[in-house]
């Protein structure tokens, strides 16, 4: 199989400002640094982009690593069953290496998020774990911001038929493409002074959360009545940040959330999803859980249940909070209407929650954190991070003072 150099339904020039966006507002590469890039094979024409402009930045060594959709499934459908307990460990000690030398990391999401769903659930969760474990390293970089890095999004063909199920390939994908280049802001004339302003929109959101300090955030609506505790010293970040190698980079484009780290042992009440979690290709719907001391001791779903329940027996930590997320309901993706299925823009249209390991970035001074201080001050740890989307129209939120003062900060899905 070929792979064309250009895809007629992708306009070829938002295409190429996408790229540009990517290495120039999502990582800010800097010259002589490398990058390490994933992507799905389908991605080709986007990836092609991104090293022309990386180079032209003066990036070092641009080195990319390709998944293929069938390639995924011929394990699933042709290995013995002890290969589901491996991981590819010595790759990502190789990337965590890279990173140690301050090498910068582009993931582009592009894969079929239903890819798996047909597959055997003990098997896709054998992988999956045997994979968060042998990534440890190298997320570990990645989420404690070590070095600049960011994702973007390609619209594959199988992705574009999920979101757009009853248009033919090449409609589905431009409409998807277009989805994308809209929320990414790359259909703007001048998509850099677009994420500058943007960029400082979201600095404001964040620097109000801040002088009020909240211990806790409580959320009400429909099926949901949850406080949420926020870690001691916590603190709120949206936007572009700074990583601990000095470059102020966006991790995510598109982004539109002000987010920060709760307390893994103050979480307590119900909550409902809004929206279904798409989790390495099974979709998890009406999501119900409550919590106790931080901890999740009931849970339910309508579809994928079994894979929620083997999600929280991960680890100790994967049942509890690392990132609570503000989303107003009239963020650009969320007036899209439409659902992704991938968490990069769906957790961009509504405020969320993540289960698992927290941000040390989201605490005040937390890039010198020792492990045990993130833990002591209510960091959550765990092998996973998964965001699921708990905001809507009719939720409403408080910020409530260690005094119990209360102050309205959501009223119906938008800022108070
Ligand atoms: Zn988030
Ligand atoms: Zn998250």
């Amino acid at each position: 199989m070929t792979y064309p150099s250009n895809i007629p339904s992708i306009d070829p020039i938002r295409l190429d400002r996408l790229a540009e966006v990517a290495v120039k507002v999502g990582l800010r590469l800097q010259p002589g640094q490398d990058l390490v890039l994933t992507a799905p094979i389908a991605a080709l024409p986007l990836v092609r982009r991104i090293a022309v402009h990386a180079y032209r930045a003066g990036a070092g060594l641009v080195t990319p690593f390709f998944a293929d959709e069938e390639i995924t499934l011929a394990r699933y459908r042709n290995s013995a069953d002890e290969g589901f307990d491996r991981a590819a460990g010595w790759l990502y000690e190789g990337m965590a290496k890279a990173y140690s030398g301050n090498a910068a990391r582009l993931a582009v999401a592009g894969d079929n998020p239903k890819l798996l769903a047909n597959e055997d659930p003990a098997k896709v969760s054998r992988a999956n774990k045997a994979n968060s474990i042998a990534y440890q390293p190298a997320l570990e970089k990645i989420a404690g911001f070590d070095i600049n890095w960011n994702i973007v999004a390609f619209p594959s063909t199988s992705w574009a038929k999920l979101v757009f199920p009853n248009d033919d390939d090449d409609v589905a994908v431009t409409r998807l493409a277009d989805a994308i280049f809209a929320a990414s802001r790359v259909d703007l004339d001048d998509p850099i002074d677009a994420w500058d302003a943007h960029n400082a929109r979201l600095a404001e959101r964040t620097a109000w959360l801040n002088q009020h300090n909240f211990h806790a955030l409580h959320f009400t609506g429909p099926g949901t009545d949850l406080t949420v505790g926020l870690a001691d010293g916590h603190e709120w970040q949206g936007g572009a940040s700074m990583a601990k190698n000095g470059i102020v980079c966006n991790p995510n484009i598109p982004t539109e959330e002000v987010f920060t780290t709760p307390h893994a042992r103050r979480v307590d009440g119900f909550v409902r999803s809004t929206k279904p979690l798409s989790h390495q290709g099974t979709l998890i719907e009406d999501i119900e859980v409550r919590f106790e001391g931080g901890r999740i001791v009931e849970a339910k779903a309508s579809r994928g249940e079994d894979v929620l329940k083997k999600v929280l027996e991960t680890d100790e930590g994967a049942a509890r909070l690392g990132e609570v997320a503000l989303v107003p309901h009239s963020s650009p993706i969320s007036k899209s209407g439409l659902l992704f299925f991938n968490t990069l823009f769906d957790e961009n249209a509504a405020c969320h929650i993540a289960l698992g390991q927290c941000y040390s970035k989201c605490f005040v001074g937390g890039a010198e954190f020792s492990p045990e201080q993130i833990a002591a001050q209510g960091g959550n740890k765990s092998f996973i991070h998964i965001d699921w989307m708990i905001g809507s129209d009719r939720i409403d939120i408080d910020g409530v003072h260690e005094d119990g003062r209360r102050v309205p900060v959501f009223r119906k899905g938008e800022w108070a």
